[in-house]
């Protein structure tokens, strides 16, 4: 029986030997999936989010930085 293991993109199973073949098709490579799971660190995060963050509209990206900006409990 082959090992099960996760991807670490999308998170989800696959055996062994199928997982290159589900990354390549699904993903576009090893590491470039536009949106993981699990941030490897602080600098992946950060990528992740400036990446989401350069998709969203103007609206929305003022939106992301007053929320960013202003505690949410300030009156
Ligand atoms: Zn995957």
């Amino acid at each position: 029986m082959p090992d099960t293991v996760r991807c670490d993109v999308c998170g989800r199973l696959f055996s062994s030997r199928h997982l290159n073949s589900h990354k390549r098709l699904s993903h576009g490579g090893n590491t470039a999936g536009p949106i993981a799971e699990n941030p490897k660190n602080d600098q992946d995060a950060m990528r992740r989010i400036v990446d989401l963050f350069g998709g969203l509209s103007k609206e929305n990206k003022k939106n992301v930085l007053y929320r960013l900006t202003v505690p949410p409990a300030t009156p």
